[in-house]
């Protein structure tokens, strides 16, 4: 048998894309510590019960593995419709619903449809970090302007970029990532609306149509009480969508659901490029199956809430060297706070005793997820030695 090393393979001078050029794959750093508090995951992992009815179904699946899946899967869309109705009050069709391996995937669906040469997507900075990525990967022009100072979202220049850039996509992550800030339902509309009345065009100057407007409510079950959802806007706006996943608040990120709910003629757009069975069987047996059990998964849901608030509370009555910590306001399952002038020193001396959160966003920051009780004890007591609080 020939052993096949690479390092004696010669090497060619691929083709790769210009915008691709020099790009190493993109991710967190997934290591190997007993406290992962770095990408917004449940620390929850689903019950017994849970797992022996998912398996069950996924038994039922895996049985049918000789054929392709469902390609529309109406019935997981019509799940997601019923879910979406408990969840926030808002009715929506099974047509009206999409999904995808995460909303990852939902995003590059949108990008892939809407996007393209000659076309830009525009967000607010800072934001999650894959959105430039998806417009990079789909030659869309990507366009940001600034957040306030305190991470909100200046709707009027918000408005004033959509009229003069003309975007043919607007992404606005609600709660953000990594700030934890949330958007108006009032901000929203106008934002849609602006979007509604800008005309993008083709490279031969012919209208295309408007804009379309996604918000990401990746964090949507983590808000506070008496933050909307922007659900509630699909029926006035034919151009907005809104984006959720089963990875957060579902504690299921392994599964790889996302979903996105708008109008029948935008979900119809989606339907286009998506790979033909791109839902396997499996993931769509046990995305229904979760969804049966949406009571128990979320169940935590209002623990992490109140955990995050006291994680906010606690940030806040710290202080370095005289300064109180600088802690954003937060809707989501994660807190951003600082600001340090050695914050890579700070993460690392994290890791070193076991806990491993985030260094993202502006300069200075860190990012911390809610976990367990226990896990949030040793966070905050080894954030006081490291950052000597
Ligand atoms: C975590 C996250 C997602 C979820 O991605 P999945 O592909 O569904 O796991 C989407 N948007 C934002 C802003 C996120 O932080």
């Amino acid at each position: 048998m020939a052993l096949l090393d690479d390092s004696s393979t010669p090497h060619a001078r691929l083709p790769v894309r210009p915008e691709h050029a020099g790009f190493a794959p993109y991710g967190a750093p997934q290591l190997d510590v007993p406290i992962l508090l770095n990408v917004n995951e449940n620390p929850y992992p689903p019950d017994d019960d849970v797992v022996r009815s998912v398996a069950a179904d996924v038994a039922d699946a895996v049985r049918g593995l000789n054929r392709y899946p469902d390609r529309d899967f109406l019935p997981l869309r019509s799940d997601l419709a019923d879910f979406l109705a408990r969840e926030s009050g808002v009715r929506l069709v099974p047509e009206q619903l999409w999904a995808a391996n995460g909303s990852n995937e939902i995003m590059l669906h949108v990008m892939q449809a809407f996007g393209g040469p000659g076309r830009a997507a525009l967000s607010f900075a800072p934001t999650y970090s894959m959105y430039p990525e998806y417009a990079r990967d789909t030659a869309t022009r990507w366009l940001t302007i600034p957040r306030r100072d305190d991470f909100s979202l200046d709707v009027d220049a918000a408005v004033e970029a959509i009229e003069t850039s003309a975007p043919a996509v607007v992404l606005i992550a609600s709660p953000n990532n990594p700030t934890g800030t949330a958007m108006t339902l009032e901000g929203i509309a106008r934002i849609a609306e602006a979007a509604a009345r800008v005309t993008v065009r083709d490279p031969d100057g012919t209208a295309a149509g408007c804009g379309v407007v996604v918000v990401d409510e990746a964090y949507g079950e983590f808000r506070r009480t008496g933050t909307p959802s922007a659900l509630e806007l699909l029926g006035a706006h034919p151009n907005l969508a809104v984006s959720r996943t089963m990875s957060k608040a579902f504690a299921l990120a392994g599964a790889r659901v996302g979903y996105l709910a708008a109008s029948v003629d935008l979900v119809d757009a989606l339907r286009v490029v998506r790979l033909p069975y791109h839902l396997s069987g499996v993931t769509q047996a046990v995305a229904r199956a979760a969804l049966r059990h949406a009571d128990v998964l979320l169940a935590q849901v209002d623990e992490l809430r109140a955990r995050r608030d006291e994680t906010v509370a606690w940030l806040r009555r710290q202080t370095r060297a005289g300064v109180p910590l600088d802690v954003v306001e937060s809707d989501a399952n994660f807190v951003l706070f600082g600001r340090f002038d050695d914050r890579a020193e700070i993460w690392q001396g994290l890791l070193d005793r076991g806990v491993l959160i985030r260094v993202v966003g502006p300069d200075g920051y860190l990012r911390v997820s809610i976990g367990t009780a226990e896990e949030m004890t040793v966070f905050r007591s080894a954030l006081v030695e490291v950052a000597g609080l």
